[in-house]
């Protein structure tokens, strides 16, 4: 599949790996936008929430709790941001669901 986040999960492609369970695997961002900033990318290709099956509802589960574990590790305060683009409109470059996980930085600072 000709999918950038499937090729980097394969280690296709390298990246800059933080954490990795049997659902996920959590990567530094390329171009970041704050001084943390991490994508949590689910194992299963699913391009958008959107598209996602009941059956796989559980990832949100894993999700929350791979964003508590990062959190946990964060230098000084504890507080984070999430933010999953869904849809090009919104701004969706990468079809494959993401969620950006972003600390260090306030929104209205962006
Ligand atoms: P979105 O689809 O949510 O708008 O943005 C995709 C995000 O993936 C962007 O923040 C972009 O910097 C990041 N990204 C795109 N390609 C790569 C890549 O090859 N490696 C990594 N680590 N991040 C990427
Ligand atoms: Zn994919």
């Amino acid at each position: 599949m000709n999918c950038i986040f499937c090729k980097i999960i394969a280690r296709e492609i390298p990246s800059e790996i933080i954490l990795e369970t049997d659902t996920i695997l959590v990567i530094k961002d390329i171009r970041p936008k704050a001084p943390i900033h991490y994508l949590i990318l689910p194992k299963k290709h699913t391009p958008d929430i959107q598209s996602l099956s009941k059956d796989d509802l559980s990832i949100a589960t894993d999700i929350f709790s791979v964003a508590q574990q990062l959190s946990h590790q964060l230098p000084g305060s504890q507080a984070f941001r999430l933010v999953s683009n869904n849809g090009a409109e919104i701004g969706q470059i990468v079809f494959h669901i993401h969620i950006h996980f972003i600390a260090g930085q306030r929104m209205s600072d962006l």
